[in-house]
């Protein structure tokens, strides 16, 4: 049997494979469990066609080796899943990371044991590990969910869902392929499906807020340019609310970018009707995007909105596709933005339909396709483009108990409590990578994951040189900091009453409706989380007890 390693860590994505190589640097033994065969998380499980970064390659990699950031080459701006794969397998096999994995292996319990001061996982295969420390690497977006729609199980046909698309080639060739979901998945896979399918269903029950993507392809002298400023870079990622350095190419670049009219102070609202709209012809819907007033003030939001929707019906030849496709309930701003490659366009095909589930609600699954409340709709394939438990559902999946048994689902019941999205009082010396009350998921989560790793791996160390027995949040300073999370999103479109999002738990019948993610950004987030190294942890409880 394998000797106790000082940490396990649950997930082997691009958080549980950096804490591999950091603790290892720290000289603690480390033992990480996967459910999947190999390493990648998200874009391991996210194969669908049309998967890709909304975040620029040189930006959404690794900062901890500038080795690493030399030597790997992108071929595009915002790449493609399986180029971030591919670096993902660079990674692991760079650093050895995988001798320390435990592939195929699904935690389905972990408990702490007070008296014994470990952590005892347990895994679906029956197995069992225990260890003084535990991170949860375990995902903010890696539980995909399927919604309960009658009659689901009877469908014959080939079952899909974007976050658990097979590795192996899925042939579309001459089917009728109907996909439920048009969130950030459905939307980079629509474009996709129809060239491959014969014929396409969109099945929409909300109408999305899409601007097109960045889709060029790297050029070596930008590339060389990031290359060459990357400590520079680096640095300035750690200084943007969203973890994005924003670094311009001066030396590479044909024609500088203007980068002006992205001032703080570029609001929709003082314009003429004709300057706005002349600002959207002449860049395009994602311009809508700049204005600052668009995500605070709601005749702004609305103005934009309005604007949004004059665009699609220019972009889309049937009116009456057009109109079903134009959110109107909630605005620009309230979700994740969403990018598309020819979202719009898609639409113009002959083969693409679009079955407004607003006017023709789903009834049923059957047996060979789904029925709305108008007609059958035959189909070979079924795809869930439904999204996931965002944030909280991989760690309640994980049945976690902390001291005395406590459930986390039981503190958890109206909505998940943290400091700083790393701990939990109650469930001493567990740690939660972009956990709820974390900038996360409105970062650049490649940026947001390093810092974590890196401050865990600085709290253990602290624990170990200083023999203290557990760490966890003091109850204070966990219910003020959840005060400050709900008070920094007040007044945002985020939370504005019309606003449904996975944010919010809104996608889940039944879970607290909390704004989860720290919409404070990321340098205020960054700031308090080394006040609290700095001073000794003071805003947690400490067992000096050892
Ligand atoms: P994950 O990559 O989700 O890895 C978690 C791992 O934990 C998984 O492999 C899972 O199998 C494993 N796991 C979970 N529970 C258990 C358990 N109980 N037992 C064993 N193993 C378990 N972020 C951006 O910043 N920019 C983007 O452009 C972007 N695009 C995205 C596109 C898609 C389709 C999705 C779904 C997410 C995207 N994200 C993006 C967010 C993305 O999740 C993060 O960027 C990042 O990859 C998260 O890494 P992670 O290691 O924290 O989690
Ligand atoms: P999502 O944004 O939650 O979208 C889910 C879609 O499924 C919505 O359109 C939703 O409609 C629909 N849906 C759910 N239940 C339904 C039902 N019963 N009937 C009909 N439709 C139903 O999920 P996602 O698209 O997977 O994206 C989740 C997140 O992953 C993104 O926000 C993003 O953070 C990340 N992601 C990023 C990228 C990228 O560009 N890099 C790509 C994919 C994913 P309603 O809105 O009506 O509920």
């Amino acid at each position: 049997m394998a000797a106790q390693p000082d940490v396990l860590v649950v997930g082997a994505g691009f958080a549980g494979m950096y804490a591999v190589y950091r603790f290892r640097k720290l000289g603690l033994q480390v033992r990480v469990l996967e459910a999947g065969s190999d390493v990648g998380g998200t874009w391991y499980w996210n194969r669908y066609p049309g998967a890709r970064c909304d975040v620029p390659s040189l930006e959404y990699s690794y900062g901890f080796s500038p080795e690493l950031e030399q030597e790997w080459d992108w071929p595009e701006v915002f790449s493609a899943q399986p180029d971030i794969l591919r670096y993902a397998n660079h990674v692991a096999d760079r650093f050895d990371l995988r001798r320390d994995i435990q592939f195929n292996t699904r935690v389905t319990a972990a408990a702490y044991d007070d008296e014994a001061n470990l952590w005892h996982l347990e895994t679906r295969a029956g197995e069992a590990f225990s260890a003084p420390y535990c991170v949860m690497a375990t995902g903010c977006l890696s539980v995909p969910i399927k919604p309960d729609l009658t009659g689901a199980e009877s469908f014959t046909g080939t079952v899909l869902h974007t976050g658990l698309w097979p590795k192996e080639e899925v042939d579309l060739e001459g089917k009728t392929v109907g996909i439920i979901g048009t969130g950030s998945s459905g939307v980079q896979a629509i474009p996709e499906l129809a060239k491959l399918a014969k014929s396409l269903h969109v099945f929409q029950r909300t109408p999305v807020y899409t601007v097109p993507a960045n889709r060029k392809t790297m050029r070596e002298a930008v590339q060389q340019e990031f290359k060459d400023n990357y400590r520079s870079i680096r640095d300035m990622q750690q200084n943007n609310a969203g973890g994005v350095s924003n670094f311009r190419p001066q030396r590479s670049v044909k024609k500088p970018t203007p980068i002006s009219f992205r001032a703080a102070d570029n609001n929709i609202k003082p314009l003429s009707e004709q300057e706005r709209r002349a600002r959207v012809v002449q860049r395009g819907l994602g311009e809508l995007l700049a204005f600052s007033d668009v995500y605070t003030d709601s005749e702004a939001n609305e103005i934009a909105n309005e604007l949004f929707r004059e665009g699609v019906h220019h972009l889309v030849r049937d009116s009456s596709t057009a109109q079903a496709l134009c959110p109107t309930d909630y605005g620009l701003g309230c979700k994740r933005q969403v990018l598309d490659r020819d979202y719009y366009d898609t639409f113009n095909r002959d083969n693409v339909n679009l079955v407004d589930l607003q006017a023709t609600p789903l009834e049923t699954i059957t047996p060979t396709g789904i029925s709305t409340d108008a007609r059958h709709y035959d189909l070979d394939v079924l795809i869930y483009a439904t999204g996931f438990d965002a944030m909280t559902g991989a760690l309640l999946k994980a049945n976690v108990t902390g001291r005395g048994g406590q459930p986390l689902k039981d503190k958890w019941n109206y909505g998940p409590v943290t400091y700083l999205g790393l701990q939990m009082r109650g469930f001493p010396n567990l740690f939660t990578v972009t956990g709820p009350g974390s900038p996360s998921v409105l970062c650049n989560m490649i940026i947001a994951i390093e810092q974590h790793i890196n401050w865990i791996g600085d709290c253990i160390t602290y624990l170990r040189e200083h023999g203290i027995r557990t760490i966890e949040p003091k109850e204070h300073s966990e219910s003020t900091w959840i005060e400050h999370v709900n008070e920094v999103a007040q007044g945002t479109m985020f939370t504005s009453p019309n606003c449904n999002s996975w944010y919010l738990g809104a996608n889940i019948p039944g879970k607290p409706r909390i704004f989860m993610p720290y919409v404070g950004g990321y340098p205020r987030y960054r700031d308090r989380c080394e006040h609290e190294a700095a001073r000794d942890y003071e805003g947690f409880e400490l067992d000096r007890s050892a």
